[in-house]
């Protein structure tokens, strides 16, 4: 089955479309978590962040940024959240990137736990070094 993301931009499915762009569209999510909840998403079917290109990102990142002021300008809100699902386990439910733009009112609508603590001795430089194996 094709992807829900990519029927949209087809105009196969629905969407409250707030602005397009040459390389990607914002459109509202369906299910808001917040009123303005948008959802930024490259029209080129690419599942990860990584896969976009520089223009691309670029042009999502830029949009993102215009509708949270849009948020604020038009909806009133105080504040804006901006995140990307990426992988089953991290929540990605479309497998077509996406980035939500998530618009807050008051404080304590939504709750993101991230239960951090403080690292063991060593364990930092042990996975900084990891990572920038990655990365060289
Ligand atoms: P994620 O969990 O990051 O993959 O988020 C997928 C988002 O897409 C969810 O917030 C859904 O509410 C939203 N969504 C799913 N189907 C549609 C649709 N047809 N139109 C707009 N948003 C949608
Ligand atoms: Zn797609």
């Amino acid at each position: 089955m094709e992807c829900v993301f990519c029927r949209i931009l087809k105009g196969e499915l629905p969407k409250h479309e707030v602005a397009g762009r040459e390389r990607c569209v914002a459109f509202l999510d369906i299910n808001p978590a917040t009123r303005g909840h948008t959802l930024v998403v490259p029209k080129r079917h690419v599942e990860r962040l990584s896969e976009l290109s520089e223009d691309e990102a670029a042009e999502v990142l830029r949009l993102a940024g215009e509708v949270a002021e849009a948020c604020v300008s038009r909806l009133g809100a105080a504040g804006v959240n901006f995140w990307i699902n990426q992988g089953k386990v991290a929540g990605q439910v479309v497998p077509h990137l996406h980035l939500h733009v998530v618009p807050r009112y008051a404080e304590g609508e939504i709750r993101v736990e991230m239960h951090q603590k403080q690292a063991e001795q060593g364990e930092l430089e042990r996975v900084a070094q990891e990572l920038r194996k990655g990365l060289e």
